[in-house]
C-alpha cells in the first residue's frame, strides 16, 4: 500500500467557508441532496463525485447539453461542481465514517506477471471496489495505486453512515472481487468513524482540485487497513458502536499502530 499520509501531503487542505462545507458534508444541502438522488437514477457511470451527474450513456449526453459535462481539468467533477469548488475553497471538521481497501501481495504478483495482467487486475479491483462503494452511498475520496479510500460524510451519505461504511467493509473483504481471469483478488480493509477535516484541496498551481479528508482518524483508518490480512476487515470499536453492531469479543484485537501512542482496539470482521 502507498502511504496515504505521504500522498496526501502533496495537497494543501484549504480553510474557510466552514459553515458552507459543514452544510454540504455534515448536514446536507437540500437542493444538492435532491440533485444527487435524481442524478443517480440516470445512466450511467462514471459520475460527478459531488452531484452524481452521469458522464456516460444517455444521461451523460443530457448533462453535457445542460452544461454539466465532465470537467477537463478535474475529471472527478462536472463543470458546475468544479466551478462551485473553485469559488468556495475551504472545509470543515465533521464526524464521518471512512475506509481504506487495498490489494494484498501486489508486489509478489507483479514480480511474476506481465505488466498487462498487472494493469488489468488493478483495473478490475478499482472497478468492483468503486461499484460496491457507490452502491452503498460512499464518497470516493481517492485512488492511490492499488488502494481505494472512501468516506461516508453524513450530508452526502445520510445519518446511517456508520452502517453503510461497515456493510461496505464486509462486502469488500468477503472475497467478492475477481480479476480479468476470474481469480480472487485478496484485499484487506480498515474502517473507522470519527471527527475528520474534509476539505477542498488543490495542486499544480490550483489547476487540479479535489475534496479530501485529513486528520489523525484518517491515519488510523489507513493503519488499520495496513494491518488487515487478506479477506479481513479490521473495524474500529468506534465504528461498530456507531453502527449498533455487537462487539465480537473472540475477534477483538489490541493493535499497536505506527504514529499512535496507545493501542487501538479493533475487531476482525
Ligand atoms: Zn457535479
Amino acid at each position: 500500500m502507498n502511504d496515504s499520509t505521504d500522498t496526501q501531503a502533496q495537497f494543501e487542505p484549504k480553510t474557510g467557508n466552514e459553515a458552507l462545507w459543514k452544510q454540504v458534508f455534515a448536514v446536507g444541502a437540500p437542493d444538492l441532496q435532491k440533485m444527487q438522488r435524481l442524478n443517480k437514477l440516470l445512466p450511467s457511470d462514471p459520475r460527478c463525485k459531488l452531484c452524481n451527474a452521469p458522464f456516460a450513456g444517455i444521461g451523460g449526453l443530457y448533462m453535457r447539453l445542460r452544461g454539466k459535462g465532465r470537467n477537463n481539468r478535474n475529471p472527478n467533477f462536472c463543470n458546475a461542481c468544479d466551478a462551485f469548488i473553485e469559488a468556495n475553497p475551504g472545509g470543515a471538521e465533521i464526524d464521518l465514517s471512512m475506509l481504506f481497501v487495498d490489494i494484498r501481495g501486489s508486489t509478489d504478483y507483479a514480480d511474476h506477471a506481465n505488466p498487462l495482467d498487472v494493469s488489468q487486475r488493478i483495473n478490475a479491483f478499482l472497478d468492483t471496489a468503486t461499484k460496491i462503494i457507490n452502491d452503498n452511498n460512499g464518497f470516493i475520496n481517492a485512488f492511490y495505486g492499488d488502494c481505494v479510500v472512501a468516506a461516508w460524510p453524513p450530508g452526502f451519505s445520510g445519518a446511517a453512515h456508520p452502517d453503510l461504511c461497515l456493510a461496505t467493509a464486509k462486502q469488500l473483504a468477503r472475497h467478492s472481487i475477481t480479476d480479468h481471469e476470474g481469480k480472487i483478488i485478496p484485499v484487506g480493509v480498515g474502517a473507522h468513524t470519527g471527527s475528520m477535516y474534509i476539505s477542498v484541496v488543490s495542486a499544480a498551481k490550483g489547476t487540479f482540485r479535489d475534496v479530501s479528508v485529513f486528520g489523525a482518524n484518517v491515519n488510523l483508518t489507513a493503519r488499520l487497513a495496513s494491518k488487515a490480512d487478506a479477506a479481513e476487515a479490521l473495524v474500529s470499536e468506534e465504528l461498530l458502536n456507531a453502527a449498533g453492531h455487537e462487539l465480537p469479543i473472540e475477534n477483538k484485537r489490541e493493535l499497536t499502530l505506527k504514529g499512535f501512542d496507545k493501542p487501538v482496539t479493533a475487531y476482525s470482521i
